[in-house]
């Protein structure tokens, strides 16, 4: 996994960055700055981090554990379906 990859931009930050070079890009023009280059990737790579969270991963009923970050997770709340450690969310729908 690159630098890039690994430090995740701020939500509003990413927006920005995205709406602000996305025009660039879809009129195929080249961005010459690899600094500004990084950045864009940072945001796309952020971008999508944030949507994978959005899909619901099974919580691990061995210690009521977020599936991601490992950390414990109280017993099956109401309205609350995202590890309030690292936002992942949360399936919590027991298999039968
Ligand atoms: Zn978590």
């Amino acid at each position: 996994m690159s630098d890039i990859e690994k430090e995740v931009l701020l939500p509003e930050d990413a927006e920005e960055i995205l709406r602000r070079y996305s025009f660039t890009l879809a009129r195929g023009i080249k961005i010459k700055d690899i600094d500004t280059v990084n950045l864009v990737l940072q945001a796309i790579f952020s971008a999508g981090k944030a949507l994978y969270k959005q899909v619901p991963k099974k919580i691990d009923r061995v210690g009521n554990k977020c599936p991601v970050c490992k950390c414990y997770l109280a017993s099956d709340p109401v309205g609350d379906h995202y590890c309030f450690n690292c936002g992942q969310a949360i399936d919590w729908s027991v298999e039968e």
